[in-house]
C-alpha cells in the first residue's frame, strides 16, 4: 500500500461546515468542544470537524488542485 502524504493550508479547517459549506469562526464552541453550524444546523466534534476538512482537501488534492485550501467567502468588497 501506497501513502502519500499532501501538505494542505490548514487555514478555516476547524471553521467550515461540511454540510454547507459555510465557514464561520464561532460555529466552534472551545467550551464544549463542539461545532455547531449556525445556517444548516450540522453537529460534530470540533477535532473530528478537522478532520473532516483536512479529508476534504486532501480530496482536492487528489482531484489536481495544487493548492487545497479554504476560503472564506465575504459579502464586503
Ligand atoms: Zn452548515
Amino acid at each position: 500500500i501506497q501513502s502519500t502524504v499532501v501538505k494542505v493550508s490548514p487555514a478555516f479547517t476547524s471553521q467550515r461546515c461540511p454540510r454547507c459549506g459555510l465557514v464561520e469562526k464561532t460555529n466552534r464552541h472551545h467550551d464544549t468542544h463542539e461545532y455547531w453550524c449556525k445556517q444548516c444546523q450540522y453537529r460534530c466534534n470540533d477535532d473530528r470537524l478537522g478532520a473532516m476538512n483536512i479529508e476534504m482537501l486532501g480530496q482536492e488534492w487528489l482531484n489536481g488542485v495544487k493548492h487545497p485550501k479554504i476560503e472564506k467567502l465575504t459579502t464586503a468588497g
